[in-house]
């Protein structure tokens, strides 16, 4: 068996297209979707991940600003900025980038958004209404993998999903999501014994791990639906992802490739919460 490919990077585009139609509907109504992306200090990755929000945002039109504050900017001062900014009606999702500095205390600030403008999905109220099913903002990457599965039709509803890994941001959530659309979940994570045997009863594996090629073929039932998350970068430069891809292809049905898999994804689910921030977000 050879793994249909999940482009990630293709969808995204197509979806991409649609929403930019979607936010020239609202720019005739005197609407025009405003993203402020909040940067603390100077890491150069975070510092690439909000311009490549930046520029995705521009594609489909919606109006975006990075605000660029000092690394020794203070937990109160930080949350002064974020709440001028849940006052401001221009502004319609706020994202604030991790990690921040050790000084401030992320949940505080994640805390401090107000949870219709919460275009990440990390309040804990937006938290609480994924938990219970209702509609709200889903965390992008999670909602981006669903989306992923959903376009290839692949069936959730009674298959074994493996999530190896257990973040707020990615594991957790994505077992959420799955079990919401009726997935049988279990979770695994760096104290989990025998991880083999479990994740070989996958129909659906997430592997969010964070560590180059960890799972390869044996890990992997012959057809299943391999989604791997991990973007991790070589001495040499290059991204890889946590599945050793040319040995999970040869057992999976489908597999998401590193880059152009899950990563295009996650930017454009943040989109598509703007524009739902946009459209207004009841509380
Ligand atoms: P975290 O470091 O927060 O979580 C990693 C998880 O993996 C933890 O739950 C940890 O277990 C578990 N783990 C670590 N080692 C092992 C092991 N040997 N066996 C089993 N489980 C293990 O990472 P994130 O969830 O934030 O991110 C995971 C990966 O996804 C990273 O590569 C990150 O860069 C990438 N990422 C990609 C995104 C995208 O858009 N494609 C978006 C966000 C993240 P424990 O809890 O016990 O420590």
């Amino acid at each position: 068996m050879v793994a249909e490919v999940i482009n990630g990077k293709e969808l995204s585009i197509k979806l991409k297209l649609n929403m930019k139609k979607e936010v020239e509907h609202l720019k005739e109504k005197n609407i025009v979707p405003h993203l402020t992306v909040v940067l603390v200090g100077n890491n150069p990755a975070s510092r690439s991940y909000v311009n490549g929000k930046k520029k995705a945002s521009e594609e489909v039109g919606i109006s975006s600003e990075i605000l660029e504050l000092s690394e020794a900017i203070t937990e109160s001062e930080l949350i002064q900025i974020i709440e001028q900014l849940n006052n401001d009606e221009n502004v319609h999702g706020i994202l604030v980038q991790l990690p921040l500095p050790i000084h401030i205390n992320v949940q505080h600030i994640i805390e401090a958004i107000d949870p219709t403008k919460d275009v990440d999905g990390f309040h804990p109220y937006n938290v609480g209404k994924m938990m219970t099913g209702q509609d709200t903002f889903l965390p992008c990457t999670p909602y981006g993998i669903m989306t992923m599965l959903h376009s290839k039709k692949i069936t959730i509803e009674g298959k074994h999903a493996v999530v190896i890994g257990r973040s707020n941001i990615v594991g957790k959530p994505v077992g959420q999501l799955l079990l919401n659309e009726n997935a049988t979940v279990t979770y695994c994570h760096s104290r989990t014994e025998n991880l083999k045997e479990i994740t070989k009863q996958a129909d659906i594996l997430v592997v969010a791990v964070g560590r180059p090629n960890v799972i390869d073929k044996e890990y992997i039932k012959e057809g299943a639906v391999v989604i791997d998350v991990g973007i991790n970068r070589l001495e040499n430069g290059t991204l890889t992802g946590d599945v050793d891809f040319d040995s999970a292809s040869l057992h999976a049905a489908y597999i998401t490739p590193v880059p152009r898999g899950v990563g295009p994804m996650t930017i454009t689910m943040l989109l598509h919460n703007t524009i739902k921030a946009a459209k207004g977000m009841k509380k």
